[in-house]
């Protein structure tokens, strides 16, 4: 069922992530009801209506649910009982598996390997002799991870040496832990993927992504690299969108190995900061699509009119930009309304777009953004 223009779509989460979203959903005539335990977060200065509570506050949920038609997230880490107390009384999509699967990288990695799509390859390990024996299966380098709550490069550890091992160990919580053989990549990629209610699936180009201290710094739409594993990398994140009967938006991130191989690393069922560049170089972005699909309504094609590059502001440095990026023709800019720039904080992005097969090459990209004197 389509819900009509007035209803109103539950948001689960207060960052960029559900703010984009917001605004995408007001274009559709929707109200969106943030709930988040941050007072005037991202989200919050953009939505009709709020909850502040924490993600375990019962009531609160309960409460929530009843004021909103339709239930979505921003965030994977809900607590499953939260979450299905939200099922229990409203539509909630994408759904609980969906979830299940993306928050724990072991059931997440099984899952992908069952539909036949390649990995890194891992190991499980809950002690250090489970550890040693990993490493010395899979070789060092190899890099250790917890198995839920990590983003942007937080929750793991790079083993060089066998001395690496014990402090590693250690140090990461909460067990258990996943050793995944170090992949020799040759590029990041990811794919944004839609799928509606009738089951309808919408792929937005593959794009690269790079990453500076471990944080997404640009991406290249589409990604400079051959049509074979372009297309390769839209039919993983259409299996991996049937497969999970995706209601929503979804990215899958993926490494191409020096030899050509794409293996996923990692898959988030929710608009994502490697799908940003399509708010402005397609007719329909990813927090449109999501909200599409959140709420029944038709699927337009993935498609883009434009190439681009997005660039995201980070912290304190990138911030200070902000003034020059302002007076730069062409930046279209994406500020996320956080008052402290904390280093490692994602303030904003802006996009830049160039006609279709105009993406400029390795060494125009910095001047292209106009940010070079
Ligand atoms: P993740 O938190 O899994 O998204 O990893 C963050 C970043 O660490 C990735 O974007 C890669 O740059 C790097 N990384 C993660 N896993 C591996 C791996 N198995 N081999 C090589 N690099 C990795």
């Amino acid at each position: 069922m389509m819900l009509p223009p007035g209803a109103v779509i539950g948001m689960v989460g207060g960052g960029q992530l559900g703010r984009m979203s917001a605004q995408a959903a007001a274009r559709l005539g929707y109200l969106v009801h943030v709930f988040s335990p941050e007072q005037d977060g991202p989200a919050a200065q953009v939505a009709a209506r709020n909850t502040v509570a924490a993600y375990d506050d019962l009531d609160a949920l309960r409460a929530f649910a009843e004021a909103v038609d339709v239930v979505t997230f921003e965030f994977e880490n809900l607590p499953a009982e939260s979450l299905a107390l939200l099922e229990s009384l409203k539509p909630v999509r994408p759904g609980a598996k969906i979830l299940a699967v993306s928050q724990d990288r072991i059931l997440e990695k099984q899952f992908l390997n069952d539909a036949g799509i390649a990995t890194a390859p891992w190991v499980k390990v809950e002690s250090l002799e489970e550890l040693e024996a990993a490493a010395a299966r899979l070789g060092l380098p190899a890099v250790l991870k917890t198995t839920r709550l990590g983003y942007d490069g937080k929750g793991q550890a790079m083993l060089r040496a066998s001395e690496d091992l014990a402090p590693a160990f250690a140090r990461l919580e909460p067990k258990p832990l996943v050793l995944e053989g170090f992949v020799d990549f040759g590029a990041e990629i990811s794919v944004m993927v839609a799928r509606g209610v009738d089951g309808a699936i919408r792929c937005f180009d593959t794009v690269e992504n790079r990453h500076k201290h471990h944080i997404l710094d640009m991406t290249l739409a589409p990604a400079p690299l051959g049509p074979d594993i372009l297309q390769e990398a839209q039919g993983i994140a259409r299996v991996v969108a049937e497969r999970l009967k995706l209601v929503g938006v979804m990215g899958v991130e993926m490494f191409v190995t020096a030899k050509g191989e794409v293996v996923v690393n990692e898959i988030a069922p929710r608009p994502h900061n490697s799908g940003h560049w399509t708010m402005d170089a397609c007719p329909c972005g990813q927090f449109e699509m999501h909200i599409r699909a959140v709420a029944g309504l038709p699927l337009p094609p993935a498609v883009r009119h434009s190439d681009a590059v997005m660039k995201n502001l980070i912290g304190p440095d990138d911030m200070a930009l902000w003034p020059q990026i302002l007076a730069t023709p062409g930046l279209i800019v994406h500020h996320y309304g956080k008052t402290e720039a904390r280093p490692g904080r994602k303030m904003g992005h802006f996009n830049r777009l160039f006609p279709k097969g105009a993406l400029p090459g390795e060494l125009g990209i910095e001047d292209a953004l106009g940010l070079v004197e």
